[in-house]
């Protein structure tokens, strides 16, 4: 039997599991990534990315490839039938979505699916020399003080082989297997009583609404049939309708003949069309109570799993792992203790389980049948929140946040920021701002550098010889960036110290993760301790001067 070596050995090649071989060869972690599937994923699922994973992607420099897929988000119209000459607006995104100009250089998402996304991330791994394995599955592991072990068998031949890993990523979906071995429970709703049907198709339906964008969705009401359509790829098709239970209706009715007759009152003419896939689902509001255990993370729907009503699930899936992938990598590069990784669970469940309940409603609700009660969504109304904080209006709460604000009463639940807006607090992500360099518009979260950045003003001299000593001794590169003037980078229109608050000799200290660490008002008596302090308290080196949770 062959047996492997690698850092990190990631479990289902999903956009979690995917996002996270990227990152973390980024970083100069090569994983072994494997996954059960014979190939990507041909159906596009999520469908939107939202700006907060463009910002990502961004970073990553996978921000044109994104962008050649599709330039704005998708949108809805209404017919009685596909082959009716009357159609109605149901979902336009720009009005339905706000603006993200305030927050963010991307825009406040673009139609992305999985199914162009997961090509998309797993060249960008391969072109970076770490392993993604089709066909092969995570058949058992186990785990020590000294690492994982997994059995992995190779579904084309039945062969098995031995891989021994520092850590395991499970990134295996909403049912995981890791998750139930470990014997980590969840929270939340469960399965919704929600029954919906992904009928996939074959027809020149298109021709019927030539004007329809690939992302674009065509909402059918009539006495017939209810649903929705959408493009796969080319002439391949998903209509997306719901059956009732209540009613004596099962999944198993669903036969192609069955299928042919919906589509075709849906369609609302005679054509040729060949039935593909049947696909019965039922969305899923859970949490993972432990996002870690010992040696092993969850990761994307393992770890929360949400409806798709606010198109939640792929785009936390990316953001947790960004948050995870960085520490992983400081871990392994022993610049940072493995404290660090019990942050991944301490910030980011309270994220997942807030993302998960804000998505029981969102715009798709209102055009599927999903019960006959009139029930709707889930969430009262009064607890729903305006999507920019499920996306980045949260602040972390961690041994690796550095703040003297006073501990949450309850580190379970997410602290919001108080209005829509990111104002460089501990904790929250780095404010985006356009500066200028070269005489050249520069958005702050493009002078992110690849480990830690320091932001400073005109008058931060003093962190600059800071900086080099800590980053030298400490082992992590920390780039400076200064913003003022006479400055290489001009805050011309002052919106930099207007959102920041910070004065010219302050600083803020900014994670791999583009979160905010730590700041300081003003420099210090002695700034190159205090960035050692800071440091090690972030990158759990140190004794642990915090009080708050781990
Ligand atoms: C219809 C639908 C619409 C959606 N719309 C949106 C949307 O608009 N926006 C959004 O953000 N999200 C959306 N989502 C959710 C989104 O698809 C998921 O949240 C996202 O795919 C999470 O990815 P994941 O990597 O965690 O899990 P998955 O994509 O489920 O991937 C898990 C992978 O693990 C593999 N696996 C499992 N066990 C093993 C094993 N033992 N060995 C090897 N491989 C294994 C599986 O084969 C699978 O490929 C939608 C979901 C659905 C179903």
């Amino acid at each position: 039997m062959s047996e492997k070596r690698v850092p990190v050995l990631i479990v289902g090649a999903g956009v979690g599991g995917l996002a996270m071989s990227t990152l973390l060869a980024h970083d100069g972690v090569h994983s072994l990534l494997v996954e059960k599937r014979r190939e990507i994923f041909v159906y596009p699922k999520a469908r939107n990315l939202t700006f907060r994973s463009l910002e990502i992607l961004r970073g990553l420099g996978l921000g044109k490839a994104v962008t050649d897929v599709a330039q704005h988000m998708s949108n809805m119209i209404s017919k009685e039938a596909l082959s009716s000459a009357d159609e109605n607006p149901a979902l336009d995104s720009d009005m339905f979505f706000p603006s993200a100009e305030k927050f963010s250089p991307e825009p406040f998402g673009r139609y992305c699916p999985q199914s162009y996304l997961e090509p998309i991330l797993l060249t960008d791994t391969r072109r970076l020399d770490s392993d993604v394995r089709y066909n092969a599955e995570l058949a058992s592991f186990k785990q020590d003080n000294a690492g994982v072990v997994a059995t992995i068998r190779d579904l084309a031949t039945d062969k098995t082989s031995v891989v021994h890993a520092d850590y395991l990523v499970a990134a295996d979906g909403t049912h995981s297997h890791v998750r139930r071995q470990l014997g980590i429970t969840t929270s939340g709703c469960g399965p919704l009583p929600m029954f919906i049907v992904f009928v996939y198709f074959r027809a020149p339906w298109r021709q019927f609404v030539p004007h329809l964008g690939d992302g674009d969705a065509v909402y059918i009401d009539n006495p017939k049939v209810n649903g929705i359509f959408m493009v796969a790829k080319g002439d391949l098709g998903v209509f997306t309708t719901t059956y009732l239970p209540s009613k004596g209706e099962t999944a198993d009715h669903f036969t192609p003949d069955r299928c042919r007759e919906i589509l075709l009152n849906a369609i609302g003419t005679s054509i040729d069309v060949q039935i593909v896939d049947v696909a019965p689902w039922q969305p899923h509001e859970q949490v993972a109570d432990e996002f870690q255990c010992e040696r092993v993370f969850l990761l994307g729907d393992s770890a929360h799993t949400m409806p798709p009503f606010k198109g939640g699930g792929g785009n936390t899936a990316i953001h947790s792992a960004q948050n995870l992938a960085w520490k992983l990598a400081a871990v392994l590069d022993h610049t940072a203790g493995p404290r660090l990784l019990r942050t991944y669970h301490t910030e980011r469940r309270p994220v997942g389980r807030f993302a998960a309940r804000q998505s029981l409603t969102g715009p798709a609700t209102s055009f599927l049948r999903l019960d006959d009660k009139g029930q709707g969504p889930l969430l009262p109304a009064e607890e729903e929140r305006p999507f920019f904080y499920m996306i980045a209006g949260y602040k972390y709460r961690s041994n690796a946040i550095v703040t003297d604000e006073p501990a949450s009463p309850d580190p379970t639940t997410v602290q919001l920021v108080e209005t829509e807006e990111l104002r460089g607090e501990p904790g929250t992500r780095v404010p985006h701002a356009w500066l200028q360099r070269d005489g050249q518009p520069v958005s702050t979260l493009d002078l992110l550098g690849k480990g830690f950045t320091l932001f400073t003003g005109a008058a931060g001299d003093p962190w600059l010889a800071a900086v080099d000593a800590v980053s030298e001794s400490v082992g992590v590169s920390i780039a400076v960036q200064r913003i003022g003037p006479n400055t290489a980078i001009r805050d011309i229109h002052g919106k930099w110290a207007a959102i920041t608050g910070l004065s010219s000799d302050g600083a803020l200290l900014a994670r791999p993760d583009d979160f905010v660490g730590w700041r300081a008002e003003t420099v210090p008596a002695a700034p190159e301790q205090e960035l050692r302090r800071v440091l090690s308290q972030i990158l759990a080196t140190g004794q642990s001067t915090n009080l708050q949770a781990p």
